[in-house]
């Protein structure tokens, strides 16, 4: 037999329903009833958010742009030269790929004496 949540209205197996105060939940919506999200907790809500925002991001690029962030990634900074070289890439092709990585706020350049380098956002 199916019954809906009292919250949510999802349709749930009456033996998979939780009782809670003379209404019945599904599991997820039992659940939030018992810890309530912790709207107090500015760093745990930004920490979330940061970490959505990162991996909506990073399942966007392209894989040529992939490649560029997680070289980046692991050398913890790169110069121009060093990617073209590594992943064999076309100069203006790099700088059309990091154009794009700028603007979307994973990549960034920073200037070390007269090099440079390209580092993560
Ligand atoms: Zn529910």
């Amino acid at each position: 037999m199916l019954i809906q949540c009292a919250k949510c209205g999802k349709k749930i197996e009456k033996e998979q329903g939780y009782g809670h105060q003379g209404k019945t939940f599904c599991e997820d919506c039992y659940m939030d009833l018992l810890s309530p999200p912790k709207a107090c907790d500015p760093w745990a809500v930004h920490s979330a958010q940061t970490f959505l925002k990162g991996k909506d991001k990073l399942s966007t690029l392209t894989p040529q742009q992939s490649k560029i962030v997680n070289y980046i990634k692991e050398k913890g900074e790169a110069t121009a030269e060093e990617i073209i070289k590594n992943l064999n890439l076309p100069d203006e092709e790099l700088r059309r790929e990091f154009a794009v990585l700028r603007h979307m706020e994973i990549l960034r350049a920073t200037k070390r004496g007269d090099k440079i380098f390209y580092i993560l956002f």
